[in-house]
């Protein structure tokens, strides 16, 4: 019988849920770096009453928990996840009722971008090509190009870690750069958004400019999460790597993109300590020249003792 941390076992949470619970589940798979050891189980739950039976045994128990998106921002430990990795997948509804529409956090960020501007709906045409899932996207607040996948939304339905369910307006979910404060420690479950009109046709040829640009500065042949580092005020951390002569820096086999100095790449086989290696030189050589601290917007998973910043 395969024990958890606080005495759970899979069998008890393959009898209790309706979702997958998968065992030993290989993250290297699930995120865009191609890092990372397992999880010691990933659990899909089916619908909500499915996630707040699974919420109670996390709690419960006191087992470690992390919610996993697309994986397009994290770096997991070589070792793994040694606890429950919970995958929204299944929280995949895509309801348009005229301009507004009612998503699901585990739909994929693109796909959702592409719907909605196939019905003429404007607002996330410069979020093409994000890599990830709505829910990832709201609780990163992510963006590009001067817009945010906050901007056009009404509200956040999420679960909180007592397994209330709760709807939070823009406002009081409060968006800044790259965070979502009071979703921070939730699990998100969908959100409703109203968009402006645009035509079709000119919303498909912004897509496809903002595509190409996107090709263009970033390494996509290569597997990376993007941007390691929050833009600190007042510069680019792309330039300031870049001017430290730290382009192309390897260690083992991550690499400091040649291309883009803000994001490290795996060149095959990469390991997650090689990555963590590259982005504390890179921390503390701008630091050193600069008196810059460069926060981490990638999210750290499965190192234990190791800060998150
Ligand atoms: C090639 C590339 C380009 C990128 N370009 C950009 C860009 O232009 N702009 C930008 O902002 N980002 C960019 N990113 C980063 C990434 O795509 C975004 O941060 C994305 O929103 C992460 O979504 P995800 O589903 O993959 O989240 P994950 O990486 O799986 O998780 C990220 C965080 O969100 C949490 N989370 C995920 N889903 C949920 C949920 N349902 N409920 C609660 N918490 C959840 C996780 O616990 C974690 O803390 C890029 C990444 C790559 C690989």
């Amino acid at each position: 019988m395969t024990q958890l941390p606080g005495g759970l076992t899979i069998e008890a949470l393959r009898a209790e849920l309706r979702g997958e619970v998968l065992e030993n589940e290989p993250l290297k798979d699930r995120t865009t770096y191609r890092i990372g050891g397992p999880a010691r189980v990933l659990v899909c739950p089916k619908d909500s009453e499915d996630l707040r039976r699974l919420n109670e045994l996390i709690r419960s128990r006191g087992v470690p928990s992390f919610i996993l998106g697309g994986g397009a921002n994290v770096l997991v430990s070589d070792t793994g996840f040694d606890g429950i990795v919970v995958h929204l997948k299944h929280f995949n509804r895509l309801e348009f009722q005229g301009a507004t529409v009612a998503a699901g956090a585990g739909l994929a960020l693109d796909g959702f971008v592409s719907q909605c501007l196939k019905r003429g709906l404007a607002g996330l045409e410069r979020l093409s090509g994000i890599p990830g899932t709505l829910g990832g996207a709201l609780r990163m607040n992510a963006g590009a190009f001067d817009a945010e996948i906050s901007d056009h939304l009404l509200e956040v339905e999420c679960m909180d870690f007592d397994g209330n369910r709760r709807f939070l307006s823009k406002s009081q979910v409060g968006f800044d750069y790259r965070r979502a404060h009071a979703i921070r420690d939730t699990y998100i479950l969908g959100a409703t958004f109203h968009f402006p009109k645009g035509t079709v046709e000119g919303l498909f040829i912004a897509r496809e400019e903002i595509l190409s640009r996107r090709c263009e500065k970033q390494p996509w042949q290569y597997p990376t999460a993007g941007s390691v580092f929050k833009r600190p005020p007042g510069h680019y951390t792309g330039r300031l790597v870049e001017d430290l002569g730290l382009k192309g820096t390897r260690i083992g086999r991550a690499q400091i993109s040649p291309k883009h100095a803000g994001i490290i790449v795996n060149l095959g086989g990469a390991k997650a300590s090689d990555v963590l290696g590259l982005i504390r030189l890179v921390q503390a050589e701008v630091l050193r020249h600069y008196g810059v601290q460069l926060e981490l917007e990638q999210e750290l998973i499965g190192f234990d003792g190791i800060e998150n910043v």
